[in-house]
Formats: structure tokens, sequence, C-alpha cells
């Protein structure tokens, strides 16, 4: 909005209409006045010029028709007196004309007497006995003359005409000092108008533009201005109900800012992703979690961008489904074993009319409950799986036995010990999964115990040497100082147990098993080194999950659950501790777990 310019103001519109209202009033008044006193003015002359030429025709007729004795030079001279008198004021020239138009008197050009007169109104006052007046323009004096000729009767008969002319430029003149006055007038009462005009619509316009410069200041958000009130008219009222609107407007846009806040806030600081579109389906706000959610670097990449192109759901959705779609939709970005999956919620935004506006998008990741829902599948297939096998096996030699095998007692000895082994076997793993599942829920407390490291490992790998078959040989490389840590021993050694065991029995033919302890900066390093036959890349982190095994057949047949190391990385896990292995396949394989250790130096002890 720019400044109102100059000529199209108010103000000037006020002056304009102010002035133009008294110049045609005063046009009109002028024009009105002027042509009446000019008539009235007018008449007056004429009454009065004719009045004295009515006293004058008779005084001139009395002296036409008076006895004398010795006539002509007396009653030219009695003439002349009588009009020479009368030869003043209005009356300019004077003439007396007899019956054969022969001039007898003329007192303003006496050589003209005796000489017959050629103007025409004479002729035909004699003639007819009237004339009407005439106005003469004399060219040279520039002065118009009122003319007249009277005739003069004695009688009822005519003996002559009064020849006047009588000075009417007078009377114009007067009437142009009036119309002077007037247009002097006329330009002073417009000049006063026009200021007058400035005033008033000063007065008017100040106030509306005090008003025009807050809503301008309104429009640009700048609420704390408030218009001047200059007086209780109706400006006035309007700039008080102005302010009041303005105040109410600063209110509104402080508390619609203050729900603005609060919404990006919320948006941003809640775990789900929330996106909405507008009607046409494209992205007009996404807050961050969606955006770390869809992997995108910054909103400034998906604003405008539609939705279905965004969820990458373009070849199976269209927006107008989501916008019907009732139920939530699970949105699978898995990649390459890495699995990822979001649920979406989808609600169209609504006018009470029911003209839809948008839509609103809410995302959760659901990975981690997907997993949890998959681990618990295979868990379920492997325990069933991992009890049906011995049942099997047991059912067959049952069977066997019961179909005759028992007469032969070689025979049923040697079958009754695959069942016993069979189901020792099954209650190994029962026993196995009851402790992992108490251990997982943490029903199972640690009853720790300040342990030197260095003894307890050196007395579990006493206890296997013991008992060594196939040639194998143990390495040890643990430090002869003690070594403090306080960990659960029974727990420890069920986990240093399995090592071993494993070890042991993917080891070939004379292979050497090393153990080493390590005191590292805040934990020990327990790491047992076989030389067996390993496994193959990939398989390596697997071998702590539950009922893995790299190869089942020969596991099972070396009575292994897979359940051993899973129970291990547990124990460790409580112990705030790591467990981790490396393996080549064909060299062999390495297990490290790791325990927590405080190094102290002992000297409070002393
Ligand atoms: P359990 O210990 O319950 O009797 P298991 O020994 O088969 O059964 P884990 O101790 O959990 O089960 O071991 C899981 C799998 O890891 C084993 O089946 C085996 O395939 C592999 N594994 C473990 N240790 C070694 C090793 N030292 N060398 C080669 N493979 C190993
Ligand atoms: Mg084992």
């Amino acid at each position: 909005m720019g400044k109102v310019r100059f000529f199209n103001s108010v103000r000037v519109k006020f002056v304009l209409i102010f002035v133009l209202l008294i110049f045609i009033s005063m046009q009109i008044i002028s024009v009105y006045f002027v042509q009446k006193l000019e008539e009235q003015m007018i008449s007056n002359f004429e009454k009065s010029v004719r009045e004295r030429i009515g006293v004058l025709t008779y005084t001139v007729q009395g002296e036409i028709t008076k006895e004398r004795a010795s006539q002509d030079p007396e009653l030219e001279t009695a003439l002349n007196n009588v009009l020479s008198k009368n030869t003043s004021g209005d009356l300019n020239e004077i003439m007396v004309v007899d019956k054969n138009l022969i001039i007898i008197a003329n007192p303003s050009e006496p050589n003209t007497i005796g000489k017959k007169s050629n103007d025409t109104r004479v002729k035909q006052a004699i003639t007819s006995g009237t004339t009407d007046p005439d106005e003469i323009y004399d060219q040279e004096t520039g002065k118009r003359n009122w003319v007249l000729a009277e005739p003069i009767l004695q009688n009822n008969e005519i003996i002559g005409c009064l020849y006047v002319t009588s000075n009417i430029e007078k009377v114009y003149n007067q009437i142009d000092e009036i119309n002077t006055i007037m247009k002097t007038g006329t330009v002073i009462s417009l000049i006063v108008t026009a200021i007058l005009g400035l005033i008033v619509s000063q007065m008017i316009t100040r106030p509306i533009s005090e008003m025009r410069k807050q809503a301008v200041a309104m429009s640009k958000g700048h609420y704390n201005r408030s218009a001047r009130i200059f007086g209780n008219d109706e400006i006035g009222q309007l700039a008080m109900t102005f302010n009041s609107l303005s105040r109410k407007l600063q209110d509104a846009q402080s508390t619609t800012d203050a729900e603005k806040r609060k919404l990006a806030s919320i948006l941003s600081n809640m775990s789900d992703g929330v996106i909405a579109t507008d009607r046409k389906g494209r992205v007009i706000l996404i807050n961050d979690p969606a955006l770390k959610m869809l992997n995108v670097n910054s909103e400034d990449e998906v604003l405008s961008k539609p939705l279905t192109q965004l969820l990458d759901i373009e070849e199976e959705f269209s927006f107008e489904a989501l916008l019907d779609r009732n139920e939530s939709l699970i949105l699978d970005y898995s990649e390459k074993g890495e699995k990822y999956f979001l649920r979406a919620l989808f609600s169209a935004i609504q006018r009470e009319t029911g003209f839809v506006n948008g839509l609103i998008t809410v995302l959760h990741d659901i990975t981690e409950q997907e997993k949890i829902e998959d681990d618990r599948k295979e868990f379920v297939a492997n325990v069933s799986h991992e009890l049906r096998t011995p049942l099997t096996t047991m059912r067959s030699y049952l069977e066997a036995l019961s179909d005759g095998a028992m007469q032969n007692e070689a025979l049923s000895n040697k079958f009754l010990t695959v069942v016993q082994d069979e189901t020792e076997r099954m209650i190994r793993m029962v026993n196995d999964l009851l402790n992992l599942s108490r251990m997982e829920s943490g029903n199972s407390a640690l009853s720790l115990q300040w342990t030197d490291f260095s003894r307890f490992l050196s007395k579990i790998i006493d206890r296997f040497e013991l008992s060594i078959e196939r040639g194998v040989t143990f390495k040890r490389e643990i430090p002869s100082t003690s070594v403090f840590v306080e960990i659960d021993r029974d727990k420890i050694i069920q986990v240093v147990d399995n090592i071993i065991s494993n070890a042991l029995k993917y080891s070939p033919e004379g292979g050497q098993i090393t153990f080493r302890l390590q005191v590292l900066e805040d934990t020990i390093e327990v790491s047992i080194r076989d030389q067996g036959m390993g496994m193959p890349k990939g398989n390596v982190e697997k071998i702590f999950n539950r009922f893995y095994r790299v190869d089942k057949a020969r596991s099972r047949r070396l009575g292994g659950t897979g359940l051993g190391l899973a129970i291990a990385k547990e124990i460790i896990t409580s112990h705030n501790g790591d467990i981790f292995a490396r393996s080549i396949e064909g060299v062999g394989t390495t297990i490290i777990f790791s325990l927590p250790y405080e190094n102290q130096t002992g000297d409070e002890w002393e």
C-alpha cells in the first residue's frame, strides 16, 4: 500500500466540492441578481427620463403655442433657454423639430437650426405620433445613448417633436461596477471556502489517515500502535472501535502464535512421524521424526512432493484411496536382511461440509515389534522341532522294543540306553530353556562373590584336563598374579564349561586349545582358541542365538541343543560384560568374553 497521492486525497476532493458548490451558487446568484438589477436600473432610468421629457414637452408646447409680438428669433431663444436649462444630468442633447421636420432648437449644435432632420424616429413621431425609444451605440465616444423622439401635441394634432438623447452609459457603468464587486466577492468567498474546506477536511481526514496508518502497520504485523482519537463523533467512535479491534486481533494473533509454537514443539518432540498434505496430496508439513524414519535429510526435499511418492506406494495406492482408508498400512522398507517396518495411519482433514482439505499421516516405527514377533515365531518353531526329534527317536525305539526287541536282552539294553540318553537330552534342554527364560525375565539374581579369576579359570581348566580324550593339548596364558573380580561363580563356570566343551567337540585329533587371561584397563578379557573346523563367514554372530547350530546334524550327534552359547551370552550380559567370537573356517575358532574389572592397588588393605 503506497502513499495516497495529493490529488487523490480526500482533502483535495473535499476542497474541490466546497469550491465548486460555492462557485456554482455564486454564479447563479450573480447572474440572476445582476440581470434583475440591470432591468430595474434601466427601467428606472427610462422612467425618470420619460418624466422629464413629459415636463419638457409640456413646456416646449407652451412656448411654441404662445402668442408673440415679433415671433421667430424669440421662440428660438426661448426654446434654447428651456432646453439648455434641461441639458444636464442624464439628458445629453435635446432638439426640437416642427411638423415639417425643420429643426427649430438645438442648444448643443446651434448651426443645425433651420435644417431638415433626417432622423427616422423623428419622421415616424411626426407622421404616426408614436415612437419606440432606441439605444444607439456611438462609435466615436464608445458610449451608448438612449434616444427618444416624443411628438408634441396641440389639441390632438402633432405640431412637432422633441428629440432627446440621454446618457444610458452611466447605468451600464454602474452595472459593470456591480459586476466587478460580485466577481471580487466570488473570488474572495472561493478563497475563504477553500481555506475553510482545507481546515474542515483536515479535521475529517486526519483521524482517517491516522487509522489508515494503523491499518498499514497492522497488515505488517505491528499491533502495538493505536490510532489517535480526535473527538467523540462518528469518526472518533470508528477510531475507538478500530483500536479495540486491533487489540482483539493482537490477542487472537498471539493465541494463534502460541498454538502454533505448541503444535510445532509437540510435532517435533513426539516419537511418531507426522506428515500433512494439502487436498491434492502434496506434502505441506513433515516433522523431524518422520524425516528420520523416511531417511530424508531436510524438509525442503519433500515439501510439495506427492505423499504417495514420498512413501513409495505410488503403484499400489492413489491419494484418494488413502483418504478413504480406515485401517493402518504396514510399509515394508526392509533392505538386504536389514528389517525396517513402518505403520502408517491416515486421517482426512474434513470441513463440516465434508470438503476434504488434506490428509494427516502418522508413522510409527514397528521394526522392533516385527522383529520380536519374528523371533517368537522362530522360537516356537525351534522348540517344537527340537522336542519332536528326540521324541520321534524314542517312539521308534519303544515301538521296536514292544515289537519283540524286549526278548533280545542285548538289544533291549542298547535301546533303553538310547531312550534314556534322549530323555536326558530333553531334560537338559528343558532345563536350559527354563534357565534362559528365568535370566531373561530377570528372576535369577546373581550371587556375586569376589573371586581371583586366575585361580578360578585354572581350576576349571584342570578339571577338563583330567578327562581329556583324543590327545587334545591345553596351553595356558594366565598371569600368575591374582586378578579379583566380582562374579557369580556357578554361572561363569557354566559359561566356561560350555565354551571348553564346544572347543573340545569341534577340535581335531591332537589339536591345541589356548586359554588366555588379559587384564585391560577396566575389564578382564578371556579368550579360548581352538584349532578346530571353524565356521563359515556370516555364522559367527549367529552362534549366540538360541538353537542356532552351524551344522545341525553333526551338532545333534554330539549332543548339542544349540542353547549353550545363548545362555553364555545371557550370563555375561547380566555381568555387564561382552562376548563375541572370531572364526576362520578350517583354521579355528576363538571365543572371547570380557568382564568388568576395578583395578585396585590394594593399598587400603595394608
Ligand atoms: P549345547 O552347548 O547346548 O550342548 P551346542 O554346543 O551345539 O549345544 P552352542 O554351544 O550354543 O550349542 O554352540 C552353537 C553352535 O556354534 C554349535 O552348534 C556349533 O555349530 C558352533 N560352535 C560353537 N563353538 C564352536 C567351535 N569352537 N568350533 C566350531 N563351531 C563352534
Ligand atoms: Mg555347546
